[in-house]
């Protein structure tokens, strides 16, 4: 059944395959095994991370087996937590472009910029990365109906691959969440819930549907594999730029999944001794309407409260509390890295200026990282002689609402 949903079939050369070998708590090391049913952890309800036999997955990176295969994020497969490459629930997600922007690079005076530019994947968000793969992991497990609570976009994405999977998605998202995200649940006929309310109001609802009729929980970092596929944008940077990690990478972080998988990335590619030297710099960026990372950051906390009244134009940074904020922290301060709050009209006049310099449609979130970037470099925290990567993390194309305000011209007859 898995391989129908395979673009390309796959390949002879695929002889090394995942070396996953299971999964461990990432503040007590608690052991789970890989063949159950996982959320968190058993022991003390934190975040579970994948482990792999990184000696043996190092054999098949050395031999550059992944350059041969497939064209997304399953390109990894060594580190990916998929066995039987058949079952990959796939639309064709990662491998994304990383874009020079060099008018962008002028104005600012850097040395090196480069956008990830995530809104040309599946359902036009980078969720997709990470949906693919628990979504494929789920169906693996044999479970038939998952619950999503999101801003928007991890809900398109979770109804698409369910839809692929033919699984039931049950997706509660915010009532004022973006048009186009609400239709593409309804498009893919998954079960929807308006909220009125913010993500953590839909993480209530969606709860109770998991108490209820036993709906298996794809919450932010409650599911331990959206990591796994979100990890791969740390890969990809890693070999788009022939091994030389950039020194500062720019992230708008509502759960932190990107920010955590990518660090986690940088480490596997450390262990494998593929990566020596210095590690980029993470750099959390949220907007001063709903900046609890940042708060924390700032205060030396290892632990972030909720925001009280989060507000922001950008759904994927409007997230009071994330569950893996432990994990956030400790990955910004172990990589030398910084949280920055932006401010909305900088968002947006930053979201504008990646269309207008560069033809990039942004997603508001992918603003708020130029906008940060502003910051930075004009408190000296970035230098002059680095090399920087900024996250688009979807397409503007989903945000009717911050189109120009411009009137538009009057249509001319022509004769
Ligand atoms: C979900 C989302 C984010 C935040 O991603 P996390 O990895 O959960 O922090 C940023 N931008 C967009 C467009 C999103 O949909
Ligand atoms: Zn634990």
């Amino acid at each position: 059944m898995g391989s129908s949903a395979s673009p390309q079939p796959p390949q002879e050369d695929v002889h090394v395959i995942s070396t996953f070998r299971g999964l461990e708590c990432s503040i007590c090391g608690l052991a789970h095994p890989m063949d159950e049913v996982q959320t968190f952890c058993r022991g003390c309800g934190r975040a579970l991370l994948a482990r792999y036999d990184l000696q043996a997955a190092r054999k098949g990176f050395q031999q550059g087996l992944y350059r041969r295969r497939r064209n997304d994020m399953w390109r990894y497969l060594e580190v990916m937590p998929v066995t039987d490459p058949a079952a990959i629930v796939t639309l064709g997600e990662g491998w994304t472009p990383l874009l020079q922007v060099p008018r962008l690079q002028g104005q600012l005076g850097l040395a090196g910029l480069w956008v990830k530019d995530e809104g040309g994947n599946p359902t036009g968000s980078f969720k997709a990365r990470g949906i693919s793969a628990a979504i494929t992991r789920a169906r693996q497990l044999g479970i038939a109906e998952i619950g999503i609570p999101t801003a928007g976009n991890a809900g398109a994405a979770s109804a698409a691959y369910a839809a692929r999977a033919g699984m039931t998605a049950h997706v509660a998202m915010p009532a004022d969440a973006p048009r186009p995200m609400i239709d593409e649940v309804r498009a893919y006929d998954a079960d929807l819930t308006l909220v009125d309310g913010l993500i953590s109001d839909a993480g209530k609802w969606i709860r109770q549907g998991v108490a209820d009729h036993g709906w298996f929980d794809m919450s932010t970092m409650k599911e331990p594999f959206r990591l796994e596929g979100k990890k791969t944008m740390g890969y990809e940077l890693w070999e788009q730029l022939d091994g030389h990690l950039p020194d500062v990478i720019l992230y708008p972080t509502g759960g932190g999944t990107g920010l955590i998988g990518m660090w986690k990335a940088f480490e596997e590619l450390a262990q494998m001794g593929l990566h020596d030297g210095p590690r980029p710099r993470m750099v959390v960026v949220q907007s001063t309407g709903c900046a609890p990372m940042v708060r924390a950051f700032e205060a030396g906390a290892e632990r972030a409260e909720p925001w009280q009244g989060a507000a922001s134009l950008a759904p994927g940074i409007r997230v009071p509390g994330a569950f893996a904020d432990d994990l956030i922290l400790r990955a910004v301060r172990q990589s030398g890295g910084v949280a920055v709050a932006v401010e909305e009209e900088a968002i947006l006049e930053a979201t504008y200026r990646l269309g207008r310099l560069e033809g990039i449609d942004a997603a508001p979130e992918g603003g708020a990282t130029l906008a940060a970037l502003d910051k930075l470099l004009a408190s000296g925290w970035v230098r002059p002689d680095e090399r920087v990567v900024l996250f688009n993390t979807g397409s503007g194309l989903k945000h009717p609402e911050l189109r120009s305000t411009k009137p538009l011209p009057e249509p001319v007859t022509v004769p």
